[in-house]
């Protein structure tokens, strides 16, 4: 029930594509048929995002919801991603250190706590919860500046490897490890998830911290992790992810689900942070489930870590991160751009749209 109709290309100018995904939708609506419209790059699908919701309504045809995103730039996210963290990661480290994650605050998100130790609990708690217990060799899946890596070095005094796109990640992940005296037991990379260079039945476990959401095709994330684990080996990781919907019909993510207005904070949070796209957390049970996972099990941390996003907004307000802001403030424009992302998180949060989701399997 597809019919297949053109796409936009990085190059096309905005109103080029907008045309091009009027006409569409215009096409799909007389045709009742669902279309498949690519949108070659990032800014791309943001336009497909905003517009598509609003034309949703307009024509109420839920096949006009349906149009899907054929993620044709990989070569673009990646940059972006890789770009996005060389630029941030010197301010966040300022700041906050070696931790690029939410920070765990109790089940409810009540205990009283420095942030920092929010994070290191944050480690801790889900390697409790991923029942993780010799593991030899882990594989950090992005690593940012390696905090978690030499974590969990440190607790099992196993072998770490942690891969990131960025390549001053990279830098700073090797020299942190070598003043903290752990040089021999990690070892950092500039890699893609979804092309590891490694060979089948590496690790005994994979470990990512809020790196999922930016991988443009989760099951064939998925299936390349299970590709590098060994029999037996876990897969654990903590991501943001959406609230649960309704399921669709197979093949349907459940993001086309939400409401307008949900989608169009989602994308507006997307376009910031380089995420292409969003599921839920039973999204991924399926997934793990479809590739043959066993002992799968997730949970939902959201409670946990609500008091994360505020704290980092009194940070850009407090006198450390006030001086980053003023290095960073030939960059001006990034800067606030920066400062409504956090902002536009905490509405997400508070409307119970974005959620921490926790996802762990075993490789058979
Ligand atoms: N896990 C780290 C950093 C989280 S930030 C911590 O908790 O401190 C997200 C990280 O994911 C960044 O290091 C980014 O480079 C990495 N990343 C995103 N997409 C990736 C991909 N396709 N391949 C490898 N790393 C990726």
């Amino acid at each position: 029930n597809t019919c297949i109709w053109g796409g936009a290309t990085g190059q096309d100018r905005s109103l080029i594509m907008l045309r091009k995904f009027l006409l569409a939708t215009f096409y799909c609506s007389l045709l009742q048929q669902c279309v498949t419209f690519q949108f070659s790059s990032h800014k791309a699908s943001h336009l497909k995002n905003i517009f598509s919701s609003r034309i949703c309504r307009r024509t109420q045809h839920p096949a006009v919801s349906r149009i899907v995103l054929a993620a044709a730039s990989d070569t673009e996210l990646k940059n972006g991603i890789a770009n996005f963290y060389d630029q941030s990661s010197p301010l966040w480290e300022e700041v906050w250190g070696e931790h690029m994650h939410m920070g765990h605050y109790g089940q409810k998100g009540d205990e009283k706590k420095s942030d920092v130790q929010a994070q290191i609990d944050m480690v801790d708690r889900l390697l409790d919860w991923g029942q993780v217990s010799a593991p030899t060799h882990v594989l950090d899946v992005g690593c940012g500046v390696g905090g978690s890596s030499r974590h969990i070095a440190r607790r099992y005094g196993c072998k770490v490897t942690g891969i990131t796109l960025s390549p001053l990640q990279c830098e700073h992940a090797k020299e942190r490890s070598r003043l903290a005296g752990l040089a021999d037991q990690t070892q950092f990379m500039v890699a893609d998830a979804l092309k590891l260079p490694f060979e089948d039945e590496s690790f005994d476990l994979i470990w990512s911290m809020e790196s999922g959401e930016h991988m443009p095709g989760k099951k064939e994330w998925l299936e390349e992790c299970k590709r590098v684990l060994k029999p037996g080996g876990r897969f654990l990781m903590a991501t943001w992810t959406h609230r649960d919907t309704e399921m669709l019909s197979c093949g349907h993510l459940s993001n086309e689900n939400l409401d307008a207005k949900e989608k169009r904070l989602l994308s507006k949070i997307s376009k910031y942070y380089y995420l292409p796209e969003w599921v839920s957390c039973s999204d991924y049970k399926m997934i793990a489930q479809e590739l043959s996972f066993t002992d799968i099990r997730t949970d939902d941390w959201t409670d946990a870590v609500r008091p994360f996003w505020p704290a980092v907004w009194r940070s850009a307000l407090s006198w450390q991160g006030f001086k980053g802001l003023i290095k960073t403030l030939r960059k001006g424009i990034e800067t606030l751009r920066g400062a409504r992302a956090v902002l536009l998180m905490i509405r997400g949060f508070n409307k119970g749209l974005i959620r921490l989701g926790l996802l762990t399997a075993v490789k058979q």
